[in-house]
């Protein structure tokens, strides 16, 4: 419902929501510095915009009868019959009794004894409001909120529907600033607004189309609900706020970088190398996913400004070959080019793989990992300041000060989730204008949460795999039928296929009680004896060189199992494997059970991947595996995940640091999120330097979010 005051407010004066929270009655100097340091809480508006996490609900009236444990707090009617001092000095508490028509129940006091005596009546009625606990098999209520019922319409109508309560801290709480505290607080500020209407910064139409609440409202009744649908009404209003606020910033930054046109390397030809490539050595044809993607590149990096690109791709949807045709874009437009690996292993691999795509090309490709020998190092560190070397591959390694570039124009960052955004912003740094950068990642997420996550990236999607695949036949299997299972790891090893067994990280801790990996070891031998099977072994406690040898073992075929961690997680490609084992499946999230699947099914033979777990599964489990059982489709994997897990645990969403909502979920609120970004990418085709008098609030208020922000509206028409 769409409410029009029909008494129009003034707006408070700009001073009274900055004034100092010290002089907010019952604050004070003291309780103000803890506010500030505790929770970032400065001024009346700060105050204001600190929202409580959840709401005690006074609507109801429990029976005494029907009280369990779980009931937290709870709200009685009831008569005082007797009451009694207990214990002396510091232990000395009031216990008064307390009925209502099915029961008796304790109400304990330790503090302010002679107060509460003196206040209470015994044989009156009282509404009473508190925390259940259970002492002796005796339910109480310590330190209850306690008042005289005056009549009886008084009992059946509580002044409070849904009391506000706060997130607080150890530091607040000893102060006496407790999560319902700090509800006091905020009922005078509020009291102090009453007579003023909250500035609205959304558009008008905005708010009649979506029949939201005023800001006014939402904000007032977010802290003191005048009823439960107007709380949840003003919530659906401030979720919707956040992420629309957020997304506005994030397209402004895609806005304002591709209005930048000389932000970029500008990449005018496709060049011969690529042409010799394309026509000459393909490896095979693309598909079509992989040459509408090369196009979103090519239109990109011809304009000027500068590309950042997330590339998303399921495993195996064949994004290496699409960054090695954009490299090959840079190179002949003259620039040099790198590509950046999470692993030394994948770097490794990227360097064959890319190697042999090039043989017959005249370009030069240099590997740069920690492991190589200092004169080597120098040696491809001087090339590539000469440009000497076209394409460099490696890990961290390539971040360093010391790797400088003649001439970088394209940088390709794998399995970015690895990455931060600092180390993103080093690469950049390398060369004026920066480098195009293409950001490839095999952990798909749901489109609602790469817009949100990486709005202010353009973003590609390869949502095709290469024809011929085979799907591959997914089963959870007990623990207890390993004997049965190795049977066929073995049976398919004989068949001259190669197998992964894949257990839960070597934990420090026992409490994980993990499947140890070397443990496992000894096991998987005694089903492959080592006399005619040969096993590599991958962990994170190993030596590079090791780690190294083992997977180079397993890569030429050498041995035919590889016993491992998640370090093989990503990106490993041997397209002879065809059977995965995951143990203790169910301590895996989705998305790595996902990527672990993903290691086989790469080679023209059907793979298996069978998921051990024990007998006793909890449901979240239990549905997990159901979901990989299920599908193989990465992008409905995320989803579910999303839904299942919450995007605190999304690979790549922790450290962007770009989410800074306090009431709206990722997870909970997916529809309103969607509305959000539909509603900023109308705005901003309507109107998309906010030039209309309609969107003048807004854009005073993005202004006053980040006024040293890149996002300089003013600057823009
Ligand atoms: P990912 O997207 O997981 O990095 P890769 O680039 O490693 O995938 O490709 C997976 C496999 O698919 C590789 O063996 C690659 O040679 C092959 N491949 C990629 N594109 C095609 C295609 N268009 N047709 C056939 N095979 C392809
Ligand atoms: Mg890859």
């Amino acid at each position: 419902m769409y409410l029009s005051t029909s008494v129009t407010l003034p707006p408070p004066p700009e001073r009274l929501l900055q004034t100092p929270i010290t002089y907010l009655k019952g604050v004070g100097p003291f309780k103000a510095s803890l506010l500030q340091k505790e929770l970032q809480i400065f001024t009346y508006n700060d105050l204001l915009l600190y929202f409580p996490f959840r709401y005690l609900d006074r609507t109801r009236i429990d029976q005494i009868v029907s009280l369990h444990a779980e009931r937290d707090f709870v709200q009685l009617v009831v008569v005082l019959t007797a009451k009694k001092i207990r214990g002396d000095g510091g232990k000395k508490r009031l216990i008064v009794y307390a009925q209502d028509a099915t029961g008796t129940i304790e109400l304990v006091w330790f503090k302010g004894i002679a107060w509460v005596e003196k206040s209470i009546q015994l044989g009156g009625t009282y509404l009473v409001y508190g925390r259940l606990t259970s002492f002796l098999g005796q339910y109480q209520i310590t330190h209850p909120d306690i008042e005289a019922v005056a009549d009886k319409a008084q009992q059946e109508v509580p002044h409070i529907l849904l009391e506000p309560v706060y997130p607080s801290t150890e530091k607040l709480r000893n102060v006496g600033l407790t999560g319902r505290a700090l509800g006091k607080l905020t009922a005078q500020l509020i009291e102090q607004l009453s007579g003023y209407e909250l500035a609205e910064f959304l558009p008008n139409t905005l708010l009649e189309k979506q029949k939201f609440l005023t800001r006014d409202q939402s904000l007032k009744n977010i802290h003191f609900p005048k009823s439960k649908e107007l709380l949840d009404q003003a919530l659906r209003r401030v979720k919707f706020e956040e992420f629309f606020v957020a997304h506005i910033q994030l397209q402004r930054i895609k806005m304002l970088r591709h209005q930048d046109k000389a932000g970029g390397a500008v990449f005018k030809v496709v060049g011969d190398v690529f042409m010799d490539f394309y026509k000459h050595h393909l490896p095979f044809p693309l598909t079509q996913a992989q040459k509408r993607v090369l196009k979103e590149i090519k239109a990109d990096t011809e304009q000027g400004y500068q590309m950042n690109r997330l590339l998303q791709g399921d495993v195996g949807s064949g994004k290496t070959i699409v960054a090695f045709l954009s490299i090959l874009i840079a190179l002949g437009n003259g620039y040099q080019a790198c590509l950046m690996a999470p692993t030394e292993i994948l770097a490794r691999q990227h360097f064959q793989t890319i190697s042999n795509y090039a043989q017959g090309l005249p370009i030069r490709i240099a590997l740069l990992v920690g492991a190589l020998k200092k004169i080597e190092r120098k040696k491809i560190l001087l090339q590539l300041s000469q440009h000497e070397i076209d394409i460099v591959i490696g890990t961290h390694a390539l971040i360093e000060d010391e790797v400088i570039f003649k001439k970088l124009g394209f940088v390709v960052i794998d399995e970015q989730h690895r990455f931060g955004v600092e180390q993103r912003a080093k690469l950049w740094q390398k060369a004026k204008p920066a480098p195009h950068v293409l950001v490839m990642t095999a952990t798909p997420i749901p489109r609602t949460l790469a817009m949100t996550v990486y709005g202010d990236l353009d973003q590609s999607i390869l949502d095709q795999l290469p024809p011929g695949r085979k799907p591959i036949k997914t089963v959870v299997r007990y623990e207890t039928h390993r004997g049965n299972v190795m049977g066929f790891v073995r049976s398919q090893i004989d068949l001259g296929r190669q197998a992964y067994i894949v257990y839960p990280l070597i934990e420090e801790s026992e409490k994980l009680r993990y499947e140890d990996l070397e443990q496992g070891i000894v096991q998987v031998q005694s089903y492959l004896p080592s006399d005619r099977y040969n096993l590599s072994k991958l962990h994170g406690r190993m030596s590079d060189a090791e780690k190294d040898i083992n997977m180079k073992r397993f890569i030429n075929g050498t041995s035919q199992v590889m016993v491992a961690t998640t370090v093989i997680e990503v990106g490993v490609n041997v397209p002879n494997a065809t059977v995965m084992v995951i143990e203790s499946a169910e301590k895996f999230g989705l998305s790595q059970l996902h990527q672990l699947r993903g290691r086989v099914g790469r080679g023209a033979e059907l793979s298996y991947c069978i998921l051990l777990t024990s007998f006793r599964l909890s449901k979240e489990a239990k549905a997990r595996l159901e979901v990989i059982r299920s599908t193989t489709d990465g992008f409905q994997i995320a989803q579910k995940d999303l839904d299942m897990r919450g995007p605190g645990e999304f690979e790549g969403t922790k450290q962007s640091g770009a989410l800074p909502f306090k009431v709206a979920s990722l997870v909970l609120d997916q529809d309103i999120n969607q509305l959000a970004q539909q509603a900023v990418a109308d705005l901003m085709v309507a109107d998309p330097v906010l030039a209309q008098p309609e969107n003048q609030p807004l854009k005073n208020y993005l202004v006053k979010l980040s006024p040293n922000n890149t996002i300089q509206l003013g600057k823009i028409s």
